[in-house]
């Protein structure tokens, strides 16, 4: 029996709107929702951004806590991640809600392109972050967007800031960063895997490419797959995803087809070795 594989859902995220597709969640009763319903479809981890009323990205701490409560009391040992990246936010507030002590939180590793700005990640940004974390006790998820953001994790492990086995999730297919191609994936997990033999890892494709990446980590023996609105609004060219939780059936079955089982919270927390809340 090979392991159960994690279904992480991205539900919001910093850039799509209602107007882009109704379903993502905004409000925080609305995410609180749209992660209960993902948790009954298969989802153990929960990544979240929280917006403005006028759907800008947050970095008010109240929110945070108001959806980790939510999840925390309709979701039974979800995993619950908090982003500390996304656009629109002031990097001095990033970390504004990590004392709030999530399970874990987004940690990317360097600066890149994306479609109309340089997502910046200073490396001075990145130390502050990685200290919070480790002082919090909060695991990172390690976010690569770039080949050089593994060397970057490898030089925070060996200042002693993450774990040796780290939880990496590689992000394929933003215009500007990595191409969405399988031999880039190979390379990536090369890398990762000699720089950290013991690390676990994760896929996320953007836009179109999300089934197509998943496949991909799937085929590989991923620890997890990522889904979920933030990352891709879309069923198909002609249809809109009617929610977070038609997405984390897609992966279910995806997760299926490859004769692996879906991890509930507890073989997630086990897998990626979070404690129990
Ligand atoms: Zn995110």
């Amino acid at each position: 029996m090979s392991r159960p594989c994690i279904i992480a859902v991205a539900i919001t995220g910093s850039l799509p709107r209602k107007e882009d597709n109704p379903a993502v969640p905004i409000t925080v009763a609305e995410q609180i929702e749209s992660t209960h319903e993902a948790f009954e479809a298969g989802a153990s981890l929960v990544h979240i951004h929280v917006r403005n009323d006028d759907q800008s990205s947050s970095s008010d701490p109240l929110r945070f806590a108001a959806v980790q409560d939510g999840v925390r009391k309709h979701c039974p040992g979800m995993i619950v991640q908090f982003s500390t990246g996304g656009r629109g936010r002031d990097p001095a507030a990033r970390s504004s809600a990590l004392s709030l002590g999530p399970d874990m939180a987004s940690l990317t590793t360097g600066s890149v392109n994306f479609p109309s700005i340089v997502y910046e990640n200073h490396p001075a940004l990145v130390d502050d972050l990685a200290t919070k974390m480790k002082a919090g006790g909060i695991l990172p998820e390690l976010e690569i967007f770039d080949l050089s953001h593994v060397h970057a994790a490898r030089r925070l492990a060996d200042r002693g800031l993450i774990r040796e086995n780290p939880h990496i999730q590689f992000v394929l297919g933003v215009k500007n960063a990595l191409a969405a191609e399988e031999r880039v994936l190979d390379m990536l997990m090369g890398e990762a895997k000699l720089l950290f033999p013991c690390c676990t890892w994760s896929a996320a494709g953007i836009g179109r490419y999300q089934p197509l990446v998943m496949e991909w980590a799937l085929a590989r023996g991923s620890d997890g797959v990522r889904t979920g609105l933030e990352d891709n609004i879309r069923i198909s060219r002609e249809r809109l995803a009617r929610s977070n939780s038609e997405l984390v059936e897609l992966a279910a079955t995806a997760i299926g087809r490859h004769d692996r089982t879906v991890a509930s919270a507890q073989e997630a927390r086990e897998a990626l070795g979070v404690p129990t809340a």
